[in-house]
């Protein structure tokens, strides 16, 4: 068995790189287990909204050490085709590859202390009020007196330990994106963020994301819509799509099966138990999703800082007495600054994605009241909060609230 840490990270993506690297700088002994061996892929559009950098200052200058692509252009398409460009003054979405994003959160939790196990690859979980202890699937045993769950939409750590059932059809969305070589296939206007809503179902959406130098097309809907309503095999929704974005004239070139990864989003909102005893859980495994735009990276790290922070609390995680109030601190650390948002955005997904004339709604809106526009960016950008935002939009649209109260009550 191996030297026992204060925490064990299970899952080295956003959530965990982030939980790791604040445990390390924190003074915790912590052991970041991942499955994988980096640079790992993970199926992602890679944009992330810039409030991110204002919230982790770190991470601006680490990013150069990657290939970005900054964006201040998002076109929004409603169900009818009818469309409208937001411009803002700055940067609103940070375009990254995942391959090398998540790399880099890797070598910046290692660089601060944590120490990285690749292909590690957990399979069981034991938690108790003494401590933790996890198995790999080759039979290591690795002991501490934390877990954080960061093992993402897939993960089993939730599921070993009775946090959380899985996720059910109507919680999770089938995103099914390429990422592909600009040689291959390029966005006609790269520094503009392409989404549209609509696509394959009321609740579907179809997107370009332009990096660099790949691009990242994708459509998605819920999985229960998906398995209900559509009869085509994923890829064939993909051809599909791209064929009618070059017919537009908004991409040229064609789609790369050997580039398309389906992978799942949740975004049912957070999972009921998102910490217990000595187990906290942070990212995608804990269902911290944007429901409506499917936003999960800035979520991962702020969930996964949050988590370690109430690890280690402000006195140090020596003192053994403090050990089971983490749990309590990082539930209401989350909720306190990412709660209302999460919680407003399936609220959100479920009335808007009830009626596709609502969404046209929202875009006519952002055309219309170009004020209503500059808040939604200027909460991207990180320069107003969300309960500013919030105030703002309701302020604006009270009667938008109205019926979607109405629509919650009504389930
Ligand atoms: C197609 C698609 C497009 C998306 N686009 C965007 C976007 O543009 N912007 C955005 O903000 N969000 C986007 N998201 C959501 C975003 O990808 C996730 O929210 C984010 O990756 C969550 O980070 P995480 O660290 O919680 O989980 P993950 O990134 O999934 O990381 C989990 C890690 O745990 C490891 N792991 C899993 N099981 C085990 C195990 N048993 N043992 C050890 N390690 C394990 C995995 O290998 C992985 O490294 C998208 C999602 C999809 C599917």
């Amino acid at each position: 068995m191996a030297a026992p840490a204060d925490v064990i990270v299970v899952g080295a993506g956003p959530a965990g790189a982030t939980a790791a690297r604040s445990l390390a700088l924190g003074g915790a002994r912590v052991q970041l287990l991942e499955r994988f061996r980096f640079p790992r892929n993970k199926p992602c559009g890679g944009g992330i909204t810039t409030r991110a950098l204002r919230r982790f200052p770190y991470l601006g200058a680490a990013l150069d050490r990657i290939t970005t692509h900054y964006i201040s252009k998002l076109y929004l398409e409603g169900p009818s085709g009818r469309g409208v460009v937001l411009t803002s003054h700055e940067p609103a979405v940070v375009m990254i590859r995942r391959l090398e994003f998540d790399d880099l959160l890797a070598r910046l939790a290692v660089e601060a202390g944590a120490e990285l196990i690749e292909d590690a690859c957990v399979s069981q979980v034991h938690a108790d009020d003494e401590g933790v202890r996890v198995t790999t699937r080759d039979g290591r045993e690795f002991c501490a007196r934390y877990l954080v769950a960061a093992d993402g939409v897939n993960g089993i750590v939730t599921r070993r330990l009775g946090l959380h059932p899985g996720w059910d059809a109507a919680g999770v969305a089938l995103d099914m994106m390429e990422e592909t070589p600009n040689e291959r296939l390029r966005a006609l206007e790269p520094g503009t963020l392409w989404v549209s809503y609509g696509q394959g179902g009321t609740n579907g959406y179809g997107y370009i994301f332009p990096k660099r130098d790949h691009i990242n097309v994708g459509i998605g809907c819920l999985l229960s819509h998906f398995r209900e309503q559509i009869h085509l095999a994923p890829y064939q929704m993909q051809q599909r799509f791209v064929s009618e974005l070059r017919r537009r004239g908004i991409v040229e070139g064609e789609s790369s099966r050997e580039d398309f990864t389906p992978y799942h989003i949740p975004v049912g909102g957070p999972i009921r138990n998102t910490a217990r005893g000595r187990v906290l859980v942070a990212g995608d495994a804990g269902g911290f999703v944007n429901a409506y735009t499917a936003e999960g990276i800035y979520y991962a790290l702020v969930s996964g800082d949050l988590a370690a922070r109430a690890v280690i609390d402000d006195r140090g995680i020596d003192d053994p007495r403090r050990g089971t109030t983490a749990a309590g601190r990082y539930v209401r650390a989350w909720r306190r600054e990412i709660g209302a948002e999460l919680r407003d955005s399936v609220l959100i997904q479920k009335y808007l994605f009830r009626d596709a004339s609502r969404i046209d709604g929202v875009v006519s809106s952002a055309d219309t009241y170009r004020q209503a526009a500059d808040t939604i960016i200027a909460y991207a950008t990180g320069t107003t909060s969300y309960a500013e935002a919030r105030r703002r939009l309701l302020a604006r649209f009270p009667c938008v609230v109205v019926r979607m109260a109405r629509g919650a009550l009504a389930g």
